[in-house]
């Protein structure tokens, strides 16, 4: 089967970039092993997507879906398992096999996990992986926050602005940059302790505390894990794709280091992974493409 794009995931960055380049009479279709929506699926109040005051994760994510089939935009539940070049690209997936001119891989990342009893049942209900996302929820609280990196300590700034006591839990030292450690220091609510790991959630029906590994008690209204994601990038190892962090790298058009090949949302390294920031990469993506053609 011959496509001009053959888009890889099917998350706001993938849908998007899939509307923009029907509208431009592109054809397009969109691969996904799950449900369309990635990580929208697991949240539940998403109130920082204009034209929303709240929505609910899986309800956007279904809007997302059902304005682009409404297009005539195909998206199809299978995997791709290898991705190669030669004239085009060929995407070969469990069912079938694809040729392209052009690829957008937008399968975005998992965040990693503590893998601690409970974490998966206090999912916004104490546990988050987005202070962006969720930290009004727990405004004037105390909260803590996972990571000694960059994504660790700008969420515990973003953090500070809203909850009473931030507490940054860093298993070892920070590695995050100088400016984001100097910026941390200014603050009198962020309060940074190092060598330790949570190492148990005190809860009934919400988080009320954690017990650290050096047998200290906080009560805690949130906790943030921030401690990076798993960007999954086997399919594409034949392409030797330029890479940092484990993210792909990509100008400002959303091409990657192979001509053709483009990524976008929370696949690329970026500063910023957010659901409109995702949208915005798709729609980049699209109207680059749109100009190469
Ligand atoms: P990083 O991989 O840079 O940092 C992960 C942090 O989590 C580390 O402190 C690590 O500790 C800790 N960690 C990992 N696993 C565990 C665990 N099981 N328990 C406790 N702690 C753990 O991820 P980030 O998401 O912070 O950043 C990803 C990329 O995005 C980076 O390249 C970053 O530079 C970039 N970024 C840049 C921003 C900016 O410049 N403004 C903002 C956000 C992200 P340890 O050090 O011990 O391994």
């Amino acid at each position: 089967m011959k496509y001009k794009c053959v888009i890889v995931g099917a998350g706001p960055a993938g849908m998007n970039a899939a509307l923009y380049l029907k509208r431009a009479g592109i054809e397009v279709i969109v691969i996904e092993k799950d449900a369309p929506g990635g990580e929208m699926l697991k949240t539940s109040d998403i109130e920082n997507y204009l034209g929303f005051n709240k929505i609910d994760g899986g309800e956007l994510a279904l809007k997302m879906s059902q304005q682009i089939k409404s297009l005539g935009v195909d998206i199809v539940k299978d995997e791709v398992i290898k991705v190669s070049k030669q004239d085009k690209f060929e995407i070969e997936t469990k069912k079938d096999v694809y040729l392209a001119d052009y690829v957008i891989v937008a399968t975005g990342r998992t965040p990693r996990k503590l893998h601690l009893l409970g974490e998966d049942e206090l999912l916004n209900r104490g546990i988050s992986y987005c202070a962006v996302c969720d930290g009004g929820f727990y405004r004037g609280e105390d909260v803590a926050i996972v990571g000694g990196g960059d994504s660790a300590l700008t969420e515990a700034l973003y953090l500070s602005d809203l909850c009473n006591k931030v507490y940054v839990l860093v298993r070892k030292d920070l590695r995050a940059n100088e400016i984001l450690k100097a910026r941390i220091k200014e603050k009198d609510n962020i309060i940074v302790l190092k060598n330790v790991q949570v190492e148990k959630l005190g809860y009934e029906d919400k988080l009320s505390h954690i017990i650290l590994s050096n047998g200290e008690r906080l009560s805690i209204k949130g906790l943030f894990v921030a401690i990076g994601g798993e960007v999954r990038l086997d399919f594409l190892k034949d392409l030797n794709l330029e890479c940092i962090n484990g993210y792909i790298k990509t100008d400002d058009r959303m091409e990657s280091s192979i001509k053709g090949l483009y990524a976008v949302g929370d696949v690329r390294f970026k500063d910023f992974y957010q659901i409109i920031t995702a949208a915005s990469d798709g729609a980049i993506a699209a109207l680059s493409i749109r100009e190469d053609v």
